[in-house]
């Protein structure tokens, strides 16, 4: 699935500032208010809008952040990143092919540091750890980039998983819907219809 420019341009918008209000945001994009509510209520059930957060600096709060390169016996490769996404301190987990995963940490304590991976180290199937304590971040940018085409693969908005195939499109308050199969097609309308009556 495709997103438009005006998805693009509220997406821009946002990752810039998450805290502009519809109005602004309708207002710089070109578009109605509540256009941009429905846009963002779909870029959300798709996943794309993941959630809206204040950027810290952890250096200013004096934290540790270190980067962890592990090696993994490839078929727990993903087994071990899922574990490793667990520990406290992690914060980002990369999985590379041949059982490569990179981690980014962060601790309040420095001497947490040697907690984190001698749990790493510990974890079944991990074959080697290497460990770098930064020094200084000299830049940390949002990852998703906003380029001017973007595609997205579609997510059941009943059961969150991949549609594969066609799916099954339905319109509702001028928006579409989009779901795997039809038992989620019928949850979903159920719901749907249970939120409106609420509201
Ligand atoms: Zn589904």
């Amino acid at each position: 699935m495709d997103l438009d420019r005006t998805d693009i341009a509220i997406l821009r918008c946002l990752q810039r500032d998450a805290r502009l209000s519809l109005r602004l945001i309708a207002k710089e994009v070109g578009v109605s208010t509540p256009t941009v509510s429905a846009r963002l209520t779909t870029l959300t059930q798709l996943g794309i809008v993941k959630g809206y957060a204040a950027v810290l600096d952890p250096e200013r709060l004096n934290e540790t952040t270190f980067v962890l390169l592990v090696k993994a016996r490839p078929p727990s490769t993903d087994a071990v990143a899922s574990a490793i996404a667990k520990l406290a301190g992690v914060r980002r987990v990369l999985v590379a092919r041949g059982g490569r995963i990179v981690v980014d940490a962060t601790v309040v304590d420095p001497r947490d540091v040697d907690a984190v991976l001698e749990k790493v180290a510990g974890l079944h199937d991990v074959v080697d750890v290497d460990h770098h304590v930064a020094i200084r971040a000299l830049k940390e940018e949002p990852r998703a980039i906003l380029a001017d085409a973007l595609t997205t693969s579609l997510v059941c908005y009943q059961c969150k998983g991949p549609i594969k195939g066609e799916p099954i499109k339905i319109r509702m308050d001028g928006r579409d819907h989009y779901l795997c199969c039809t038992s989620c097609e019928k949850l979903y309308v159920e719901r749907h219809r249970k939120l409106k009556a609420a509201a």
